[in-house]
Formats: structure tokens, sequence, C-alpha cells
């Protein structure tokens, strides 16, 4: 079946990827994986998020922005090196943006801060905003219901309830589905949700080189773009639309999302 793919949400500039980052690329694209994109989680990487993605500028996009982890390192100077950042034509979202209590490397109260400015940032740049959310569910509605999203948003990585989902769909969020669907175990209470998500707010990642989908038997355990057709199938299997149908709409639903002309 011919058709091509989008993964919304590669760590490309993750350490497994340092010997090797061209190869994963060029492997991806041959297996129709023809649009990427990079997820920035600090200024410096970001950088780096865009320093690749200029390799590769007819299938790579990317994101800027300061991932909840690493809200502890904002400050007064990270939204001018934000600014400066998003000039390049390259950076489509500003992200990965967002609360993760399960692990709160950065204090609740500075990752609630972070989040609110990159909102703001996202709503004066006319950019969409590429979320995370972890653990932290009725903060991140409170923070989105205090600083309204002007434009586009995803939650990436979606893991959560139906009535989570629900609360996005409410705030017209699009919605980031991972190899975590994948898992006959931690997946199976996601699987029921993925025919509730609308054809027109689905899109699909691998979050390489994590959520290595379970069917999956790699050596070294790291996720790549080129599994991404992995994702869709489970993803195609648990929904009703023809195939065909379901692939293009969320090629489409990237494109637009990241406001790509073709
Ligand atoms: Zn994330």
């Amino acid at each position: 079946m011919q058709g091509n793919y989008f993964d919304i949400g590669v760590n490309l500039t993750h350490e497994s990827f340092n010997s090797d980052y061209r190869a994963v690329i060029n492997d991806a694209i041959l297996k129709n994986i023809k649009k990427i994109c990079l997820t920035g989680t600090s200024i410096e990487d970001s950088k780096k998020c865009i320093e690749i993605a200029n390799e590769f500028k007819k299938n790579l996009i990317c994101t800027v922005g300061i991932h909840p982890h690493n809200a502890c390192y904002f400050d007064e100077s990270s939204n001018n090196k934000i600014l400066e950042l998003i000039k390049s034509p390259l950076v489509k979202a500003i992200g990965e943006a967002g609360l993760d209590f399960n692990r709160n490397f950065s204090s609740k109260e500075d990752q609630i801060n972070c989040f609110i400015n990159q909102i703001k940032i996202a709503n004066d740049s006319n950019l969409p905003l590429f979320l995370h959310q972890r653990d932290a569910h009725d903060t991140f509605m409170e923070c989105i219901l205090k600083e309204k999203i002007k434009g586009k948003a995803i939650v990436h990585c979606f893991t959560g309830s139906i009535n989570e989902l629900y609360d996005y769909l409410d705030n017209n969020l699009f919605i980031g589905i991972t190899g975590w669907v994948c898992d006959p175990k931690r997946g199976k209470k996601l699987e029921s949700i993925i025919p509730e998500i609308p054809i027109n707010k689905l899109l699909i990642e691998t979050d390489s080189p994590y959520l290595l989908p379970k069917s999956l038997k790699v050596k070294n355990r790291r996720n790549e773009p080129s599994f991404l057709p992995v994702i869709f199938d489970k993803i195609a299997n648990l929904r009703k639309e023809p195939r065909d149908e379901l692939k293009h709409q969320i090629y489409e639903n990237s494109v637009n999302f990241f406001n790509l002309s073709e």
C-alpha cells in the first residue's frame, strides 16, 4: 500500500542517534516517512534540532521549546532565545511544552510558569503548540483555560482516559498517538479509546528512541521513525475507516497542523 507517513514526534538529538542519525533519517524516508518533526526539549537541544533539520530541509521540520523536565532552567533570558530560534523557517511549532508530574525533575511551580510562558509565545508568534502532559491533567487543563491558546495545539503521546480525551477535544486540541498503543498490557485502555478520536484530530508519532512498539524485536531496543507504519497498522485495526483513507487523512492532518504548504 502506497501513501506517505508523517512522524510528528522524534527525539533525534538523543545520544543513541549520535553516530547514525543520517542513516536513520534516510532509512525512514525510504519507508515513506516523508516528513519528520524533531522535538526540542531545551534551548540547546532546540538549536541542535534546527541544525539537523537544516541538513534535510525537504523532509524535516522541528519545534523549539522547553520540556517540563527542563523547566527549572527557564529564566528571563529564555524568551529572547526562543524568539531568536523560531526565526528559522524550519521551526513549525513551540514545544515540547507542558507538565510532567510523574517524575518532577523540575518543581511544579517552575513547570507551570514555563508552560504558561510558552503558551504566550505561541500565541504571539502564531505558531502551533506541541504539548506534553503526564500525570498532571487537572493542572494542565487549568493552565490551558487560564492562558487561552489562540492557535492549534497537540497533546503528544496521549495515553490518558476517555474523559481526558474529551477535555482535550472540547478545547479543540489535536491528539498524538505513539507505540504505547502497541503494548499488550499498558496499551489496553488506550486501545478502546482510539476509535473515539475524531479522524481530523488524529496524528501519529514514534517518540523515538523511546516507546519501541512491543511487537518489534530490535536488539538495541531503540525506536526509529521507520517503525511508524507499525503504529499506524495498530491504529487502523482499531478503527473503522478504510486504511488508505485513514493514512491519507492522518498525513493531511499533520501537514495542516504544522502549516506546511504542499
Ligand atoms: Zn513528551
